[in-house]
């Protein structure tokens, strides 16, 4: 199978009937980067920026992030760079932090919630990004937004730190886009409203499938329930997807979903434009993209749609892919 992945090494990510579609990679730190182009990656469409807080003894400061940030879009070159804000909380610990323990911490102070709950340390991340974006095509992605308050607020902060490198006389991507993760139930229901304010969307199928489906990954006793065949959860793709090409900004995936084979179809059915993988699937994705055309992607998925169970989806999806 190896062999024959190589022969897609190089090529466009295209479907049967010729339809580009974005072919990216998730990466966990600037190194990765260079592994992610030897797979052969079209950009990175998830940057997890929790490396930089996590190895650390105390909150980076500025240059250190523009360092990390810069390598990796110097890397990339031309090519697009997703950099994910600090995404800490829920399973994600930070001890210099010092945050307080939590019932219930996927449900807790994480995320966007700390980072705007700490605006002048927010800012300093924001404004690394910034700086960086002047080496390349530089994004900024903001996770488990629940609310239109919280994107607004971020690209104000953005903003003002536009303004403070305006004054240190510093450069950067005045256009800099400014997207968000599509990975709660909540953000689903108002993908409309958050299309109109964000540049992307990409969806993090990890988070949003446990908490549509009210099931943790990690916990045994609920494990069959954290499945994206789960005809809630593919109701809720759709609808991310649709909402987004309806406002005509790009709609991704960086959860692990994105790379299923039996769900690519679905995906390329409801109109997912960028794939973001692991770098080890890169070449097989691009090439299970290339097998489908967008009727049969369409035919399948319509009946895939009408099934009530995830049982059922998945027997149909095995039986279309093999
Ligand atoms: C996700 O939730 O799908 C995602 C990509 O983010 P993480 O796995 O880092 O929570
Ligand atoms: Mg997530």
């Amino acid at each position: 199978e190896k062999l024959a992945l190589e022969a897609y090494r190089g090529k466009e990510t295209v479907t049967a009937d010729g339809e580009k579609k974005l072919l990216v990679a998730n990466i966990g730190n600037p190194d990765d980067a260079n592994v992610a182009s030897e797979h052969d990656c079209e950009g990175v469409g998830l940057f997890r920026s929790e490396f930089l807080f996590m190895d650390a003894k105390e909150l980076p400061s500025e240059d250190e992030q523009f360092a990390a940030y810069q390598k990796v879009a110097l890397r990339m070159k031309d090519q697009p760079v997703i950099i994910r804000t600090l995404d800490v909380g829920g399973d994600k610990e930070i001890p210099y932090l010092h945050l307080v323990k939590e019932e219930n911490p996927f449900m807790g102070f994480r995320a966007v919630r700390y980072c705007l709950n700490n605006p002048d340390q927010y800012k300093v991340q924001l404004t690394a990004l910034l700086r960086a974006s002047a080496f390349g095509d530089i994004k900024i992605m903001v996770p488990l937004v629940t609310n239109i308050d919280e994107i607004r607020q971020v690209k104000a902060l953005v903003k003002e730190c536009m303004a403070d490198l305006d004054a240190r006389g510093v450069s950067y991507n005045k256009d800099i886009e400014v997207g968000t993760m599509i990975e709660t139930p909540a953000a689903s229901l108002i993908a409309d409203d958050l299309a109109a304010e964000c540049d992307f969307f990409s969806i993090g199928t990890n988070d949003l499938i446990g908490y549509t489906m009210c099931a943790d990954r990690g916990n045994d006793k609920v494990g069959y329930l954290y499945e994206v065949y789960q005809p809630a959860v593919l109701r809720s793709l759709k609808r991310i997807i649709e909402e987004g090409n309806k406002a005509g900004i790009m709609v991704g995936m960086c959860g692990e979903a994105a790379a299923d084979p039996l769900l690519i179809p679905v995906l390329l059915s409801f109109g997912l434009g960028e794939f973001s993988v692991s770098a080890p699937s890169i070449l097989r994705t691009r090439r299970i993209i290339s097998e489908w055309s967008k009727a049969d992607a369409d035919a399948l998925t319509e009946k895939v749609m009408q099934l009530k169970t995830a049982t059922e989806v998945k027997a149909m999806l095995q039986a279309a892919v093999r």
